[in-house]
């Protein structure tokens, strides 16, 4: 038995709904059907990584950084290459118009703007922060280790959209900040431009800030992204986070930046420098670089995921799965009820040794009392080469229905 260790740390592993009944913490679902995959040899569509390396500028950007000395602390606000680049991709994408010396931050990936962002803006146990459910299983930690009090608006399988009325019923004078994550993992939907507006509109209502979590900006299929801070009404109290991870194929290197108005900027930057001061000195011009590509290679690397989503949710139906459509982002979530499956966390470990592939249960994203609503939802990771897909496609085909 491990001594109990007092402190905010069991908040946070209970947040994430990672506290055993030992007292000890599990590692992430990601990183456990991670190592699963790679115990039993299945392909793994759980953890959203890419399988292949992003565009060629990019790395040797980092590889020449590197070798021509960039390898001490960058600045605290991020390399001004960095800073520029961004505020040139808001106003290229979004018509945005950003100073890249009080408008932008860069950040250890999108986790660090989030979780400095949330430390500088909630302010105790009666502050509550609003998401939506499912949520990237690193919102409820965050919102656990500020002190506050998570609120949840659902959303449904299959079209995952918020109804406004929910939205509307979570959102008060505790609201502290509304969290929107735009494309959302795990679900892969786009909210609408009219639930858009009433997060604004909600947020002056009750005096609220917005954090919106937009990583997979570059990820969608059918229709531009379109960020809460472009809308009208929204930038004096948005705060934007993406990161190069996800665009750029480089998960690993969590280069990530925050964007907002300027007083909202330093008070996350006032967290920020004493959670890693700074980070990623060779990694920074680099994605620098990846930010000043063409529209073209945007448009096709959209174009080129979208072809896999497409050869995987072709797959999943083949396989007998109800399948819910991404507008956006890596994931395709499927409900496993039409092949039998009632508890989708079992069946996703006897998957991987069975079937030889690996997805992650929905209940890896919602809190321990909405388990049952997701309990057969299954999230698959498109983000593999076309060949990895095909074998997981025809492994999957081989499924037998339970009854
Ligand atoms: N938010 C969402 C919705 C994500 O899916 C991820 C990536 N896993 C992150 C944040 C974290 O991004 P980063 O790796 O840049 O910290
Ligand atoms: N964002 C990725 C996913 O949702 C992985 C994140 C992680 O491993 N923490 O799968």
């Amino acid at each position: 038995m491990p001594r109990t260790i007092p402190g905010p740390w069991r908040r946070v592993a209970d947040g994430a709904g990672l506290l055993s009944a030992d007292g000890t913490t599990r590692p992430t679902i990601f990183a456990d059907m991670s190592a699963l995959a790679a115990r039993t040899g299945a392909i793994n569509l759980g953890q959203g990584f890419p399988d292949e390396d992003g565009p060629a500028v990019v790395l040797d950007t980092a590889r020449d950084a590197i070798a021509h000395g960039v390898n001490q602390y960058p600045p605290g606000r991020g390399v001004a290459e960095l800073r520029e680049a961004i505020a040139a991709h808001q106003q290229r994408f979004y018509g945005l118009h950003l100073d890249p010396d009080r408008h932008v931050l860069v950040t250890a990936g999108a986790t660090e703007a989030l979780a400095a962002s949330l430390l500088a803006l909630v302010d105790g146990p009666d502050d509550e922060v609003v998401v939506f459910e499912p949520y990237y299983d690193a919102y409820a930690a965050l919102v656990a280790l500020a002190g506050a009090r998570l609120v949840t608006v659902p959303l449904r399988f299959p079209d995952f959209q918020p109804d406004p009325q929910a939205l509307r019923d979570a959102v008060s004078a505790r609201t502290r900040v509304i969290l929107v994550n735009d494309p959302h993992n795990p679900t892969g939907s786009v909210f609408s431009e009219e639930l858009r507006t009433e997060v604004v509109r909600l947020a002056h209502e009750h005096d609220a800030w917005i954090v919106t979590d937009e990583v997979y900006e570059h990820l969608v299929f059918q229709v531009r992204h379109e960020p809460i801070a472009a809308m009208p009404g929204a930038w004096e109290r948005t705060v934007s986070i993406s990161s190069g991870g996800k665009t750029f194929s480089t998960t690993g290197w969590k280069v990530g930046w925050a964007t907002g108005p300027a007083d909202l900027i330093e008070a996350v930057l006032a967290v920020k420098q004493y959670l890693t001061y700074t980070g990623g000195a060779p990694f920074q011009p680099a994605i620098a670089a990846g930010l000043a590509l063409t529209d073209d290679w945007f448009a096709s690397l959209s174009d080129t995921l979208r072809v896999k989503r497409d050869l995987l949710g072709r797959g999943l139906r083949a396989a007998g799965f109800d399948v819910s459509v991404p507008a956006a982002t890596y994931f395709t979530v499927v409900d496993a009820r039409a092949v039998g499956v009632v508890d989708a966390d079992r069946f996703c470990r006897e998957m991987a040794e069975s079937v030889g592939v690996v997805g992650v249960p929905l209940t890896a994203f919602v809190r321990p009392e909405e388990r049952p609503a997701v309990a057969s939802l299954i999230r698959f990771a498109a983000c593999k080469r076309a060949p990895v897909l095909e074998e997981a496609v025809g492994r999957l085909s081989q499924l037998q229905p339970r009854d």
